[in-house]
């Protein structure tokens, strides 16, 4: 493991020009920080628009043939703005802005939506390195995808060998790369942080810095749990069991690149560097908290079938999840007894498919009885501390039962890493609150 750390600043990071001083404020007061990814442009209060949204609207303009001005001056205007304000030439990006601007208008079947939607990174690292006096690399000719979209083996050494010299600072756009045929792919939204943790895994990274606008993550939603304690470590599997929790800091896929290198990911907040953050990483041995956090949602459906002497029918199961798969639905949690399966599905995508769903279960599996729940919230409590530590489940429902909420699903996984309850919507925070006050308070 060499000692670098590679930094990712996200769209509020890298919001304006005063977010662009902190930044280097950061990167100077380490010199192991040595490879910085940055995202877009993000908004500055909270009635603006991250710029990536923009690049997507003015692409849609263009291969519609309707003018591009509304969003892309103001994309112009942003990047025009931050390298004035950092007393940088603007010839950094006007001679970009010129060329796309040209192609959009006469030619916009010759951009893709991923190529211009990636310049907003693009434009954002190319503004870094030159006010940080650093190394522009671009990460097209590096990251690689297959066409599943798996990074190919090869691109780690290319990474590697492009970013190392330590002694240098290098600036890498996130969230793209290319595809199997040269054409240059973005990740999902949120996908910067999936090429830090890439970079990361390439260099043998000491630590990962994921740096946004919050400090670390807090064992429970603040808007339910106002005095939410931070978390200061969590393991990968935990997050992983959290992730339920519907403000996400990091993108799911960004753990297992580091994972794979037991790198420690350490979330952190730009405009309160001194705080130490949410690390990331291995499992760790010794006396732990019992739960390490509470997430959960709302809306989700629960599709109950009950059928006499269901445990003897071999495959039921699995012809079941066959339906619910030929629908391209994934379910999250299927409880069973033993004349009786349930089905725990997100609300949203079932809704476009209830009524195929429930026909082919009808003809296919002949039940005796098919009934939908809808209103579900699902809660996960979830702590390697809860592991071999008895009374964990009691104490959980002991609190909930004082608040009067009826649980109606219950799943713990054999590892004890977490335990999920389903109940109805209206119970939410109550139970939220309810098992924070039994773990925390
Ligand atoms: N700019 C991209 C997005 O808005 C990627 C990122 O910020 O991580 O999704």
């Amino acid at each position: 493991m060499s000692k670098r750390i590679v930094c990712k600043f996200g769209g509020s990071s890298v919001a304006d020009a005063e977010q662009f001083k902190k930044i280097k404020k950061i990167i100077t007061s380490d010199n192991k920080r040595g490879i910085i990814v940055v995202s877009a442009p993000g908004k500055r209060n909270p009635k603006e628009t991250k710029l990536t949204d923009l690049f997507y609207s003015a692409h849609d303009l263009a291969v519609k043939g309707v003018d591009i001005s509304g969003p892309w001056n103001v994309i112009r205007e942003r990047y025009l703005e931050i390298t004035k304000n950092l007393g940088l030439n603007s010839d950094t990006v006007t001679d970009d802005f010129a060329l796309l601007e040209k192609q959009l208008r006469e030619k916009p079947e010759e951009i893709t939506e991923d190529y211009l939607v990636s310049r907003g990174e693009f434009l954002c690292a190319k503004i870094m390195a030159e006010y940080l006096d650093a190394q522009f690399v671009d990460s097209y000719p590096l990251i690689k995808f297959d066409k599943r979209y798996r990074v190919l083996g090869q691109s780690y050494t290319d990474i590697n060998q492009a970013l190392s010299d330590e002694s240098k600072i290098y600036v890498v756009p996130g969230f793209y790369g290319s595809g199997t045929k040269g054409n240059l792919k973005t990740f999902t939204r949120g996908g910067s942080d999936i090429t830090g943790a890439i970079l990361a895994k390439a260099c043998d990274a000491h630590v990962y810095e994921n740096w946004t606008d919050v400090s670390g993550l807090l064992m429970a939603d603040p808007r339910i749990v106002a005095d939410a304690r931070p978390m200061s470590y969590v393991s990968y599997r935990e997050i992983r069991e959290l992730s339920y929790s519907g403000a996400s800091v990091l993108h799911d896929e960004a753990i297992a690149p580091c994972r794979d290198k037991d790198i420690k990911i350490n979330i952190r907040n730009t405009n309160r560097p001194d705080d130490a953050g949410t690390i990331i990483g291995p499992e760790v041995e010794g006396n732990k908290e019992i739960i390490t956090g509470i997430a959960g949602r709302t809306e989700f459906s629960m599709i109950h079938i009950e059928k006499s002497m269901m445990n003897k029918e071999r495959g039921f199961g699995r012809k079941v999840l066959s339906i619910i798969e030929n629908q391209n639905l994934s379910y999250e949690h299927s409880p069973t007894g033993i004349d009786s399966m349930s089905i725990v599905v997100d609300s949203k995508s079932f809704s476009d498919v209830e009524d195929n769903v429930l026909e082919d279960i009808r003809l296919e599996m002949n039940p005796d009885s098919i009934k939908v729940i809808e209103n579900l919230a699902l809660i996960a409590t979830v702590g390697h501390g809860m592991s071999h530590n008895v009374g964990v489940a009691a104490k959980l429902f002991t609190a909930l039962a004082d608040e009067k909420v009826n649980v109606r699903v219950i799943d713990q996984g054999s590892s004890e890493l977490n335990i999920i309850i389903g109940i109805d919507e209206n119970d939410y925070e109550k139970a939220i609150k309810a098992i924070y006050k039994a773990f925390v308070s």
